[in-house]
């Protein structure tokens, strides 16, 4: 008898899981476009098309393995898409890997409550167990910190240890060493760009029919969309780009936007490529010398530790509706919407700069025109620049997380919620970070070279041509000093600001007000206006 496989748009792998068990003659899939999920949120346009081309190219080649394939469309839900292919093709039982999402797993309840046979088995995609990460925070845990359970990932894969079970080069991170600004050299390599097939076309002309307002652009789509292109991704990434990843992580450069980070997330979030065979790959490398440890080890750790943490964490808080010590954080009853955790009370509207009104900061207009096109911008600009001026601002920890979410091509509630609600903005009161992630302009001149082309100034603090980064730091601190003064981390920075005389404080407290009027209260405006 042949066994169903229902394939979700985010596990596209036949290298791991039920795809695997059995011979492709005994295998059939389900698979589903439905149309009701892409609208539920403005989604980049160039996110649609990926998940579609990249579906739909996976489809064709697990039929060429000879795979039997059922193909769903429907304007509809999971639910009803899952339904149709059940009754319509009589199957009794359909296999299904535990998804990733809470909204997914919202779906699969629906799709159970109207009887269809699903059967959820381990999703091996991931390299960690709940148990793995259940059993370094106990249910009363309180602060869950990424390094405790990095550790004892790195100890129990043994990647980058010795026999003795001591890391290799005798430190687990390397971190304090990946801080080097970039000025030019070494050159960042052109990375492969893939030209869209007449499958990609047909997808794209889906996405710009039926999704014309939702956010970026298809413009120059180039992304991998199948497994080959997707490995040769991968290749290029590793012989040219993380050699130097690890000194450059935290540098922003204006003529640089990718720098050498991997661009990958997209394709690990979906499968393409499987976070095992990524970081096993790296620690080869480094093994032989071909990639430096200090980058090896920034780069396993961002995978084997930070993926893995941030998905744990997003389970063990159910999506952030229920934080230690808590009310639930949710003011709906949709168990759809997104929990509203706001630990420094924060609610002020996302700037208009977010949605494509100039703002006249350089580094801001930067990296969201980069979204705009790309869907995509690295980490350090999403912490540094679009975190830090929200969380500087006191907007909306939600209202960031949405944005997130659509804006990005690799966002998925798993990994978009942690990140923002958590590591970015302090909404969870410290649950993943120590210290809210803030900084004035002069972090961000040290880090970038952004502040040259800017008409703001980032060595006053003052004065309309001031940065406003700077005073609205300085404001974000007194503003919640009952909140964040006690705070150990947090103390060199309240001493600074205590020693301030009242005339410059007034005088920053006048120009963050300023900044918050222009930025959040200034008519919104329409995208890319
Ligand atoms: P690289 O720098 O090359 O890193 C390698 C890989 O490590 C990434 O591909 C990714 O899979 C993983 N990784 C690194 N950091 C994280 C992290 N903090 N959480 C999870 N995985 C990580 N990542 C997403 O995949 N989806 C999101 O929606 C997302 N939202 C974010 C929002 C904010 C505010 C911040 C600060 C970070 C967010 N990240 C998110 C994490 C990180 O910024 C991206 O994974 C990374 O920039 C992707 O680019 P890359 O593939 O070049 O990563």
């Amino acid at each position: 008898a042949r066994r169903w496989i229902y394939v979700p748009y985010d596990r596209l792998t036949d290298a791991t899981g039920p795809l695997t068990e059995q011979p492709a003659s005994q295998t059939g899939i389900v698979m589903m476009e439905a149309l009701a999920k892409a609208h539920r949120r403005p989604y980049h346009k160039k996110k649609l098309a990926l998940i579609l081309a990249s579906q739909r190219h996976f489809a064709l080649k697990q039929a060429r393995r000879g795979i039997k394939i059922i193909y769903e469309f429907t304007p509809g839900i999971f639910a009803d898409g899952l339904e149709q292919a059940t009754r319509h093709h009589r199957l009794s039982a359909l296999t299904m890997m535990q998804p990733a999402e809470r909204e997914m797993s919202l779906d699969v309840e629906e799709a159970r409550v109207r009887g269809i046979p699903l059967q959820l088995v381990e999703d091996t995609t991931w390299c960690s167990t709940e148990s793995d990460f259940d059993s370094v925070f106990a249910p009363t845990t309180k602060h869950f910190l990424m390094d405790r359970f990095y550790r004892r990932m790195r100890q129990k894969t043994g990647i980058l240890m010795q026999p003795n079970g001591e890391p290799i080069g005798g430190k687990y991170s390397y971190d304090a060493e990946n801080r080097r600004p970039y000025r030019g050299q070494p050159p960042v390599p052109e990375r492969p760009r893939f030209h869209p097939d007449s499958i990609t076309q047909e997808a794209l002309h889906l996405v710009a029919r039926e999704f014309p307002s939702h956010f970026g652009t298809l413009d120059g789509f180039d992304l991998p969309v199948t497994q080959a292109q997707a490995d040769e991704a991968w290749s290029f990434a590793l012989e040219h780009l993380l050699p130097h990843f690890g000194p450059f992580e935290d540098a922003m450069a204006h003529n640089e936007p990718d720098l050498f980070h991997s661009r990958l997330s997209a394709l690990i979030n979906i499968s393409r490529l499987l976070p095992r065979r990524l970081i096993d790959d790296v620690a080869r490398a480094a093994h032989s010398e071909r990639i430096p440890l200090a980058s090896a080890e920034g780069f396993i750790r961002q995978i084997l530790g930070w993926r893995e943490f941030m998905r744990h964490l997003h389970r063990r808080t159910d999506g952030y509706r229920q934080l230690p010590g808590q009310r639930n954080n949710s003011s709906s009853d949709d168990p759809y919407a997104g929990a509203e955790p706001s630990a420094l009370n924060a609610h002020r509207p996302l700037p208009a700069a977010f949605w494509g009104r100039r703002s006249g900061l350089h580094c801001l207009d930067t990296v969201i025109d980069q979204v705009w096109r790309e869907g995509w911008s690295h980490h350090i600009t999403r912490l540094m620049v679009l975190s830090n001026l929200s969380t500087l601002l006191g907007v909306s920890p939600r209202a960031l997380t949405d944005w997130f979410w659509i804006a990005y091509i690799d966002a998925y509630d798993w990994v978009v919620e942690p990140n923002v609600l958590g590591m970015s903005t302090f909404a969870d009161n410290g649950l993943t970070a120590t210290k809210p992630y803030v900084s004035g302009a002069a972090y961000i001149h040290r880090m970038s070279d952004y502040c040259g082309h800017c008409r703001y100034n980032p060595r006053k603090a003052t004065g309309d041509a001031s940065c406003p980064f700077t005073s609205l730091y300085w404001s974000f601190l007194d503003r919640n000093a009952d909140n964040l003064s006690s705070n150990p981390r947090m103390s060199m920075p309240y001493v600074t600001l205590r020693k301030k005389p009242a005339s410059e404080l007034n005088e920053l407290r006048k120009r963050a007000a300023q900044a918050i009027e222009e930025l959040c209260h200034a008519q919104q405006a329409s995208p890319q206006e």
